[in-house]
């Protein structure tokens, strides 16, 4: 592989940097939306010293499981530790049966190393009243979240090792164009295939509210041929609502959450928000720049893994060993700390890009300031987090960011 898969990359990472100037709206908020920021976001006292005394707790506690879960990633992925796990395992006689109880055993290796932290957390959470999960039910959720990873990973490592063992010229182009295309199904198929099982989808019934919301869609020359409302209650407190389709089949879904929890004017400024990333083909573009990540991502991952000093650390004698399956996930869960702050910057331009989009749709800044105001407050986010904490964490921008924009947004009009 060698000097063409250095090429390659080259060739991928440009694309995606060109794609993301062309598509990023990086230079917003600009002109008279720019500016300083009320950092307490408008929010009283009180309500700020309960979000301080929330994170302070929460905060921390989160940090140190990520710097667990990722040290403990690392010392299997370079020390013989990981591959020694994989020998010790049964199943040796079929390479794909050892894959997948490897996978499985690292990803509940990195549950239970984060456990004395996750636990605390979610007490947190319980007293702040942002859970209200009984200890089965988290015990579920979190089994649930842990087949999901495992059969993620499952899936790509197989398909990684699978053709390094095929072995022929270029597996590794083959392998990392794969990953691409993954990227793009999940992206389609997911809305598709996977929401209706876990989800029930019924029309939004004939109300002032979906005349309304139709009637935004129409000012913003989107045709939108049905609203549905999405039992999303059954499994978040979250609220959302999303537009999906293409052409005549093109349809605005709405979590019933939003329905119960918040007023119309809310309900339209967040369908405005919704038709924003539509207008601008946010999804597709976004998908487009995940897929060239992942490329990018599975050559970087061939490189590093085969490389021989990073082999003989790990003591694997390649990427076509199943012994790697530590290296590989080892370096994938740092890869993919190390680009959030880039992945984040680009949301966070985007959703500040739909913001706009939704106050120039409603012209209802009013409602904005005082529902990015409730929402901090009831999810306890705080308006104005600590710079490195927003740089590598926050996918939007924060409550005292879209205040602001709104307050400005407001005085330019
Ligand atoms: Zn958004």
């Amino acid at each position: 592989m060698g000097r063409a898969a250095y090429g390659w990359l080259l060739l991928v990472t440009l694309v995606l940097v060109g794609l993301a100037m062309a598509v990023v709206p990086w230079g917003l908020p600009v002109g008279p939306l720019s500016g300083s920021v009320d950092p307490s976001a408008g929010l009283d006292t009180e309500a700020l010293k309960e979000i301080a005394d929330y994170r302070s707790r929460a905060v921390p506690l989160g940090l140190l499981a990520q710097a667990v879960s990722v040290l403990t990633a690392l010392l299997l992925a370079l020390t013989s530790w990981g591959a020694r796990l994989v020998r010790s395992l049964p199943g040796q006689r079929w390479w794909p049966v050892q894959l997948a109880l490897a996978v499985v055993v690292l990803v509940i290796i990195g549950r239970l190393a984060v456990l004395p932290l996750t636990v605390p957390l979610e007490v947190a959470r319980r007293k702040a009243g942002l859970s209200t999960r009984s200890w089965p039910q988290w015990a579920l959720d979190v089994a649930r979240e842990m087949l999901v990873e495992s059969v993620g990973t499952v899936v790509v490592v197989a398909v990684l090792v699978g053709l390094a063992r095929w072995g022929r010229r270029g597996w590794w182009l083959l392998a990392s164009t794969l990953a691409g295309l993954l990227v793009v199904a999940g992206s389609y198929l997911y809305p598709l295939l996977v929401e209706p099982i876990f989800n029930s989808f019924e029309p939004l019934d004939e109300s002032p509210l979906r005349t309304s919301l139709l009637d935004l869609a129409d000012r913003d020359g989107l045709a939108i041929h049905e609203v549905l409302r999405v039992d999303a209650s059954r499994r978040t407190t979250a609220v959302n609502a999303y537009v999906s389709g293409l052409g005549t089949t093109r349809r605005l879904v709405v979590y019933d959450t939003l329905l119960n929890q918040a007023t119309s004017s809310e309900v339209r400024l967040v369908v405005a928000h919704e038709l924003g990333h539509a207008a601008e083909n946010d999804v597709r573009n976004g998908t487009a720049l995940g897929a060239l990540g992942a490329v990018s991502g599975v050559t970087v991952l061939v490189l590093v893994a085969g490389a021989g000093p990073v082999r003989r650390r790990a003591g694997v004698a390649g990427v076509h060993s199943v012994q790697a399956v530590p290296l590989l996930v080892g370096l994938a869960t740092v890869g993919m700390l190390v680009v959030l702050p880039v992945q984040n910057a680009m949301s966070r331009a985007i959703e500040t890009r739909a913001d706009i989009h939704a106050l120039e749709l409603t012209n209802d800044d009013v409602t904005f300031v005082a529902m990015q105001q409730r929402f901090a407050v009831s999810n306890l986010t705080d308006p104005d987090p600590p710079r490195w904490l927003y740089a590598w964490f926050a996918s939007h921008p924060s409550p005292a960011e879209r205040v602001a924009l709104a307050e400005r947004w407001a005085m330019a009009r």
